[in-house]
């Protein structure tokens, strides 16, 4: 008989104070059939798993779902119900062998720590079976992952390069167990910080050590995996927070020797895993004095209190209204989400001068931040079915759809107007609207990290720009009312000792 085992994905970075909702429909899950031909030959650590199960095992593999959302608010309740239950029931149709493609900071409406509750439910129904957890690096760990399954491994890269190599690397691990080569045992220790995303670049700073350690722990005798957990800050949970796992064979007290020894590194290096946001005149002023410096190409101003791969709304309207205040010219902004203002602006027509409130329709309730529409005269200058094809690097070869897009003009800015939320990964977001975006002064993009291997190499240099009064994923974290996270922590406490 080969061996049935159950492989199954369910991702959602979720950013509690996101006011975007994350219904059943945000995650297009795939079921059965579906799940296995959307995932096989995919580079995700689902991927992964179904080549280990089906050509190292030759096992026999159910896939009751692949189902990913992009970050958003908090989970429906519906959603993570009928997505659990399908891997529950699966589990629970008898199986030899459990593989989960994770991300780790999930928290749905009945769940504030999402993947320790479904991990929990499994081992209840199947308390023996071996069980592994690819997980993202930004994964918020906490005890009750920890204590329901067998391996976790986390991505060792941000921007992700390797989900595949991390679910080939946990699934080789589930394979020792099955074949009793290897008895996993799990330590690890969670550390009172709460880092910034911008932080954790695995190529740079105190991430780049701490992964450095991780990988140079793995070579020791009996370590098995060690994973450095960024965690992800806009998750109000108790078990938000940076961590670092280990799997070692048999011995708890080596696994726990190396989970102590690197979590100390990271603690004294604290500091270099937060983000000092700085006034955002001040950034707008260093991007002035880079567009005056020497070379070609423009200078991006990332204004990163508004990711939409953070959970943002695509619509706050801060960065734009203080380059105008400023004085700055020759922009290209985008996108701008704004339904209604494309509406209004297609109407018009090509060529109408318009004057509509742009932006900030989104209620940022959990933030308590209600921010006003920016009133901008300009001339309709292109509108488009805003599909394009991504020229890359990344996600090369897919489909934006941005919804019904227009390019208005205001003079000094050229801002594309969209009906969806977009993250700018790929120029098209410029040249679909036919913008030259290598020949602007400016480009402000909402983005922190997806943008930069597309336009960095385009541009003079970038800016950081965060918003003053805060936006969905802001990078100063005193502008959200944290209320569930455990206390004290690193850096919303300054005095806190690990
Ligand atoms: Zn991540």
């Amino acid at each position: 008989m080969p061996r049935k085992i159950v492989i199954a994905r369910f991702n959602h970075e979720t950013n509690t104070f996101s006011p975007i909702e994350t219904p059943l429909s945000a995650f297009a899950p795939m079921w059965n059939e579906d799940a296995y031909r959307d995932q096989k030959g995919a580079r995700t650590a689902m991927g992964a798993f179904l080549d280990i199960a089906e050509s190292v095992l030759g096992a026999t593999v159910v896939t009751p779902v692949a189902a990913m959302a992009n970050p958003s608010g908090t989970v429906a309740a519906e959603a993570y119900e009928a997505i659990c239950e399908s891997i529950l029931a699966a589990v629970a149709g008898g199986c030899d062998a459990i593989m989960l493609d994770l991300h780790g900071a999930m928290v749905a409406e009945q769940a504030g720590d999402g993947e320790g509750n479904l991990l929990e439910k499994i081992r209840h129904i199947a308390p023996a079976v071996p069980m592994c957890v690819a997980l993202d690096l930004h994964g918020n760990l906490t005890q009750k992952m920890v204590d329901n399954c067998d391996i976790i491994v986390g991505f060792k890269t941000y921007p992700h390069i390797d989900m595949y190599e991390t679910g080939a690397h946990a699934g080789r691990l589930l394979v020792d167990m099955i074949e009793q080569r290897i008895a996993p045992v799990i330590a690890w220790r969670q550390l009172p910080l709460l880092s910034h995303t911008l932080m954790s670049n695995t190529s740079a700073a105190a991430m780049q050590r701490a992964v450095d350690a991780a990988l140079a722990a793995e070579a020791e005798p009996g370590i098995l995996a060690v994973s450095i957990m960024a965690g992800f800050s806009l998750a109000d949970f108790e078990g938000a927070g940076m961590s670092v796992v280990v799997v070692a064979d048999r011995n708890s007290d080596r696994a726990d020797a190396v989970a102590a020894r690197i979590s100390h590194q990271m603690w004294n290096d604290r500091e270099g895993f937060i983000y000092a946001s700085e006034p955002l005149a001040r950034s707008v002023q260093r991007a002035q004095e880079l567009a005056g410096g020497a070379g070609p190409g423009p200078v991006l101003l990332l204004d990163h209190s508004d990711n939409v791969m953070s959970g943002g709304s695509c619509d706050t309207m801060d960065v734009l209204e203080a380059v105008l205040q400023a004085g700055l010219t020759d922009i290209a902004v985008g996108p701008v989400c704004d339904a209604e203002a494309v509406a209004r602006l297609v109407a018009a027509g090509i060529g109408a001068t318009v004057t509509v409130a742009l932006g900030n329709k989104t209620m940022l309730k959990a933030q308590g931040l209600a921010k006003t529409p920016t009133v901008l005269t300009g001339v309709v200058r292109a509108i488009s079915a805003g599909e394009f094809c991504v020229s890359g690097p990344i996600y090369t070869g897919s489909t934006v759809r941005m919804g019904r897009t227009v390019l208005f003009d205001i003079g000094a800015a050229q801002i594309v107007v969209t009906e969806e939320r977009v993250e700018p990964y790929d120029l098209g977001i410029y040249t679909s609207v036919g913008i030259a975006p290598s020949e602007k002064t400016y480009l402000l993009l909402k983005s922190r990290m997806y943008c930069r291997p597309v336009f960095g190499p385009i541009s003079k240099g970038l800016v950081e720009c965060d918003s003053d009064s805060g936006g969905p994923t802001s990078s100063n974290y005193a502008l959200f009312p944290f209320k569930k996270i455990r206390r004290p922590i690193y850096p919303l406490d300054s005095v806190v000792e690990f």
